[in-house]
């Protein structure tokens, strides 16, 4: 990639954009590069190759979250690609890339920044909420509240919780899972954000009022063993 990038730089810079998309697209590079890269891209989304974007479905295709037509030299910089689904890089993020006043990305990085910091999952209704510009933008770019994903976060939620309730007696031998079944069962469902979003919002001071439809889960995800095994 280090090679591929010094053949881009080499050119004039309004030619760049247009080289660096016909490097990108070229049967040996794909051979090469593209399709080692999204392999590896796979292992780090988890077992079920989530898109790194929604969470839901399936990554095929590798995403320059920064788009090569914006900035060419970073069409094969590693931290600049993400494993995405055609819902979320063609059909929504496309060329989109929004930035501040002063040039600044407001389109969340999560190969850099905590998407928790300018989101807030609500757990009552799947919805994202913004918390800072970046996170709004970011929204609205990845129509992170497309009603597939909303009406998907809720289901999953629900999923995890009744998951959850098994652990109590999973962990003394007397429940009809182990808890390593319990925690893959957990680990395998989509949208991962919602269990995460679930284990920080237990810890918030509001925690008794988020979690009033299910009081008894609280504990559970205060222990420690659980936090330990769904964080990691
Ligand atoms: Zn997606």
């Amino acid at each position: 990639m280090v090679e591929l990038t010094s053949r881009i730089l080499v050119m004039e810079a309004e030619g760049r954009a247009s080289h660096a998309k016909a490097l990108w697209r070229q049967g040996n590079v794909r051979r090469e590069v593209k399709d080692p890269l999204r392999a590896v891209l796979k292992r780090m989304a988890g077992d079920r190759d989530r898109c790194m974007y929604c969470g839901d479905s399936e990554g095929t295709a590798v995403d320059h979250h920064e788009p090569m037509a914006r900035n060419p030299l970073r069409t094969f910089d590693w931290l600049n690609h993400l494993l995405a689904c055609e819902g979320c890089n063609s059909d929504r993020k496309g060329g989109r890339y929004p930035v501040d006043s002063d040039g600044r990305p407001l389109l969340i990085d999560p190969t850099a920044e905590d998407p928790f910091d300018h989101l807030m999952l609500s757990l009552a209704t799947g919805e994202y909420r913004p918390l800072t510009e970046k996170g709004r933008q970011t929204i609205e770019v990845l129509a992170l509240n497309r009603s597939v994903l909303v009406r998907g976060r809720v289901a999953c939620h629900a999923t995890v919780i009744l998951w959850l309730r098994q652990w109590p007696e999973a962990v003394v031998g007397r429940g009809f899972y182990r808890p390593a079944e319990l925690v893959e069962q957990i680990r395998w469902q989509p949208f991962a954000d919602v269990c995460q979003s679930i284990l920080r919002q237990v810890e918030l001071p509001g925690a008794a009022v988020i979690f009033s439809r299910e009081p008894d889960v609280i504990d559970i995800l205060r222990d420690a063993g659980v936090r330990r095994l769904l964080l990691g």
